[in-house]
């Protein structure tokens, strides 16, 4: 008998339980990715994402290919299609990761209650994340809602076991019905809107690994200044990776700690970025316990503040046109590079839940659509943070100045030059505040405020006042 691997986002073969255990059971092992994404409602993948999906499956078929094997590809309902698929190749299990989040938890269930109508065997593994968020509690019992101690018992509780090898060799049915092509799934955009995509990354596993190496090589001594200034490469960027499962957070965790343990890293910064690390975790913990968050406030209360409908500010949001420098530079590396550095999140998403009253979860479908690590648990978490209405968030009057983030993170102004190169040569004094500059200033800079970059789309301070009075109406 054969078993099927099904694979969807984790797309590795490096430390994957699910794979291991397939391999481990007597016949040939099937791996199969299936396309369903009218399966996941409003959470399927958005066209960054689909990007690095295409390229993502490509690298994982050489990968299989180098073992003897290769990737299945299919669309349409999970269930249906694993379960014609076992009949057609005489498989009497399936093995896939546990996904967890509530959009694939629900079509998960689905798929197994009528694998489980066909009496195959269904067995999921674990390997998205480190811990059990059913088993990490309280100490009254419960979810956690605040970071902090979330993270100290996660560290004093959690084994986290060491990851294994890839398999050298997978053996696959020997007549295997015929799949569709990846270029059938329809992942890459047309028209192609992806070249900062492409210059930027390199989906798949030896990406994801390579990048880690560099990680802990060259970065993680100086993580902790260099964490949070987006005019330098100071954060890994394994995101979109972890995102796609293209590595396990094991390795991660492992690489990191042997590190630590051989001396090679300076031990705080290091825990640094493993509390970052924890962060993701805590962001499945959450998603876990409260499902609903991806569109309602953790804090129930904040549905109820006067949240404004403008489709025209949100528009300039999204093309990065609010006249105000960090918030805008942030939103064009987004569109041009599928990613944004996490400070810049953190203002661009209070900008648009607070200065502009705008619902954040209008942010979080932007962020869906354009970010090649779009990930339900960490996107929930970051946008509900941002807003104030979500665990461990900073009260929603306590507003982001955007001018002076940009000064304090920024210092130079490398980073609000290069994504908004129209106010390249404004003086550092007046780059992050265009309209306090003098019209000489600005005249010598090339800068018509209106014409070349736009005026503010809101007062900082009229703005603070309107969050103020929104907030005391709940409050
Ligand atoms: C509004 C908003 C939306 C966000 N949406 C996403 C999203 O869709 N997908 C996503 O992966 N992250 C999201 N984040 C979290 C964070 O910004 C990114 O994980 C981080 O910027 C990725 O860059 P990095 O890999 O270089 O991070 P590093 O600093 O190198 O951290 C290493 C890893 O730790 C995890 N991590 C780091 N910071 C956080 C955090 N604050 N919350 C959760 N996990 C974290 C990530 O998996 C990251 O790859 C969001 C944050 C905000 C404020």
């Amino acid at each position: 008998m054969a078993s099927l691997l099904w694979l969807d986002n984790d797309l590795r073969i490096h430390d994957h339980e699910a794979l291991r255990a397939a391999l481990a059971d007597p016949g040939p092992v099937l791996p199969m990715f299936l396309w369903a994404p009218e399966t996941l409602g409003d959470w399927a993948p958005g066209g960054a994402s689909r990007w690095w999906l295409h390229h993502s499956l490509q690298a994982l078929q050489a990968r299989l290919a180098d073992r003897g094997a290769s990737l299945h590809l299919a669309q349409g309902d999970p269930g249906q299609r694993l379960r014609e698929l076992a009949e057609a190749v005489d498989a009497d299990t399936v093995h896939w990761t546990r996904r967890l989040g509530p959009e694939r938890a629900r079509r998960d269930e689905r798929a197994r209650e009528v694998l489980a109508e066909a009496s195959l065997d269904v067995h999921v593994h674990d390997g998205r994340i480190l811990h059990d968020p059913a088993e990490v509690e309280t100490t009254s019992g419960g979810p956690y809602r605040v970071f902090t101690p979330f993270w100290d018992r996660f560290q004093a509780e959690v084994h986290v076991p060491r990851p294994q090898p890839a398999p050298e060799a997978i053996a696959t049915p020997s007549s295997v019905p015929e799949g569709c092509e990846l270029v059938d799934l329809d992942l890459l955009p047309t028209p192609d809107w992806a070249h900062g995509l492409r210059e930027t990354w390199r989906p798949g596993e030896a990406g994801a690994h390579q990048r880690l190496a560099t990680v802990v090589d060259d970065r993680l001594d100086a993580y902790l200044e260099a964490r949070d200034r987006p005019d330098v490469e100071g954060t890994s960027r394994l995101s979109p990776h972890l995102a796609w499962g293209e590595i396990s957070p094991r390795t991660v965790w492992w690489r990191v700690k042997d590190a630590i343990l051989d001396g090679a890293v300076d031990p705080e910064a290091a825990r640094g970025f493993l509390r970052q690390v924890g962060w993701r975790e805590f962001g499945y913990h959450l998603i876990h316990h409260f499902p609903q968050t991806p569109t309602e406030p953790l804090r129930e209360k904040y549905e109820n503040l006067p949240w404004r409908r403008a489709p025209d500010e949100l528009e300039r949001w999204r093309r990065g046109r609010t006249g105000f420098p960090l918030v805008d530079a942030g939103l064009r590396q987004l569109w041009h590079e599928g990613w944004i550095h996490n400070r810049v999140r953190m203002v661009v998403g209070a900008f648009l839940a607070k200065h502009l009253l705008l619902p954040w979860q209008e942010g979080a479908e932007w962020f869906w659509d354009t970010l090649v690590d779009a990930d339900l648990a960490n996107n929930t978490l970051g946008w509900q943070w941002a807003a104030g209405c979500g665990a461990d968030a900073q009260p929603f009057f306590r507003m982001f100045n955007p001018m002076t983030q940009g000064e304090d993170h920024d210092p130079d102004g490398a980073y609000v030059r290069r994504w908004v190169p129209e106010l390249a040569d404004l003086p550092d004094e007046y780059l992050n505040r265009p309209w306090e500059a003098p019209p000489e200033v600005l005249a010598q800079a090339d800068v018509e405020l209106g014409e070349d970059y736009p005026e503010p789309i809101v007062d900082h301070g009229e703005a603070r006042a309107r969050a103020q009075s929104a907030y005391d109406r709940i409050g």
